[in-house]
């Protein structure tokens, strides 16, 4: 049989694509109950776990240059990423930044698939590292836990069901505090719980709202935020293609699937590895079934893996019958690899990193916008000087105060600015207006627009660079 075959035979019922599996017909909700999945793949996802979990607690308490390394405060409009401290005025950087990250999404899911949903997306890690396991340690797993729910009241349900919500309330209210500390920053947390609630109303509305988020979303959304609301889970249709690495079913190694039957003559069983165990479905927390081939619903946990894998070891056949691959190197009956596309993005990727690095490194502390005052031509002086008038709008976005000395670099003359001792002070995050003069010797005009050249000064330190026009009659 061709592969083609085999897969057109797989999947000539393609009933499956027309219902959700935590849909009835009815439209009622079908409440999962996977069972607890074991093997090497838990384990790596524990160590990302941690690792998650350790720079998620720790993130608001590092600080770089006496900033947070990620802060995104949408009411105050301001942000800091890696201790880099932007502002609206950023809005450029920002954008690019956005359309580079929306990019970067694209082609790391084309090439790598919801790899980042099974191992570092914070629904997964809190729903399958911390909730579930809580849930299984008090209600017991899988169809155990099932039977719990259906069975009546008594005394041990009760105070099982209770302990279950008072410690998921407390990690609801843990990860709000975490949340609000990404928002305003830790400090403002640190003062939001020393208050009482009615000296800080809405910082406490928002621990309560984001704490009532959260306990919905783990007690009750659940997978559904996977399958039906995250909108990275919805691009999947459009960004996955036959060479991208998933989560995937062997079907040719694994049809025609079938039961071992004991005693029975080898010519009677099935031909496939797949032996209808449904141990893979079992564990999948978004109840689909992945020998139905690659689906939206799938979140790349590796659960099926590590089950059938077990499954594999334990009939003695070769494990990765559900494995990392891609539909090309299945079909073809190859080892996965890298295909010449995922190189290319994957270099496209590093180089968009980079980029967007090298901007914000090279971004300057201050931005300053020079123009000749409005309405103003140009004045020559009793001396026989000329002057020019301008205006000067400077915004400081970085995280210490400066005080700015303009300088004027070409040509030769003087720079007066109005109402100002010799700096002016512009403390972080501030914007200034000043007003200034600059002042030639006739000779230095050389044209009706000649160029000028002023130095911004921090102290001793250049921080800007600004090139201007200066108007005047040209020296004959
Ligand atoms: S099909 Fe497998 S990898 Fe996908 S969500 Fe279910 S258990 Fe996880
Ligand atoms: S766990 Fe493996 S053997 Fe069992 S039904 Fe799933 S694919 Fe088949």
């Amino acid at each position: 049989m061709s592969t083609t075959d085999v897969f057109e035979e797989l999947y000539e019922d393609d009933e499956y694509r027309n219902s959700l599996a935590t849909v009835d017909k009815d439209g009622k909700r079908i409440w999962l109950y996977p069972k607890k999945a074991k093997g090497p793949f838990l384990n790596k996802r524990l160590l990302a776990t941690i690792v998650f979990l350790t720079i998620f607690i720790s993130g608001p308490f590092i600080k770089i240059g006496g900033q947070p390394l990620l802060m995104m405060n949408f009411f105050e409009r301001k942000f800091v990423i890696f201790g880099q401290y932007f502002l609206p005025q950023d809005f450029v950087l920002f954008g690019l930044g956005m359309i580079i990250f929306v990019l970067f999404i694209a082609l790391f899911t084309v090439a790598f698939g919801r790899i980042w949903c099974g191992w570092l997306c914070p629904q997964t890690v809190f729903m399958e590292m911390i909730f579930r396991p809580i849930e299984n340690w008090l209600e017991g797993d899988g169809r155990a836990q099932k039977r719990f729910d259906e069975a009546p009241w008594t005394f041990d349900k009760i105070w099982r069901k209770t302990l279950k919500h008072i410690i998921f309330i407390a990690f609801s209210i843990l990860i709000a505090h975490m949340t609000m500390a990404y928002i305003i920053g830790i400090e403002s947390v640190k003062e939001l719980i020393s208050q009482s609630p009615s000296e800080n109303l809405s910082g406490f509305i928002g621990l309560v709202v984001f704490t009532g988020i959260f306990y919905f979303v783990f007690t009750k959304l659940r997978e559904q935020v996977c399958i039906a609301i995250c909108p990275y889970g919805r691009l999947q249709g459009v960004l996955v293609n036959r060479d991208t690495m998933t989560v995937i079913y062997d079907y040719i190694r694994g049809e025609p699937r079938g039961k071992i039957k004991k005693n029975a003559p080898e010519e009677t069983q099935a031909q496939g590895d797949c032996v209808d165990c449904k141990l893979c479905v079992q564990v999948c927390p978004t109840g689909i079934d992945i020998r139905n081939g690659i689906q939206l619903e799938c979140v790349n946990c590796t659960a099926c893996i590590d089950a059938c894998d077990d499954v594999m070891e334990k009939v003695n056949k070769p494990k990765g019958l559900i494995r990392y691959a891609s539909v090309e190197s299945v079909e073809k009956g190859v080892p996965y690899k890298f295909s010449k596309r995922s190189i290319a993005y994957s270099i496209v990727l590093t180089l968009l990193i980079g980029i967007e690095a090298l901007l914000i490194i090279g971004r300057s502390d201050i931005e300053t916008t020079v123009m000749r005052v409005p309405g103003q031509l140009y004045q020559t002086t009793e001396k026989g000087t000329v002057t020019n008038l301008y205006n000067a709008q400077m915004v400081n976005k970085s995280q210490n105060e400066i005080n700015v000395q303009l300088k004027l670099v070409e040509p030769a003359g003087e720079l007066r600015v109005v109402g100002a001792e010799s700096s002016i002070k512009l403390p972080s995050g501030e914007k200034r207006e000043v007003v200034f003069f600059i002042e030639l010797e006739k000779e230095k005009v050389t044209s009706t627009k000649t160029e000028v050249v002023i130095e911004l000064y921090d102290a001793e330190e250049n921080i800007e660079t600004i090139e201007t026009t200066f108007f005047g009659p040209v020296a004959k």
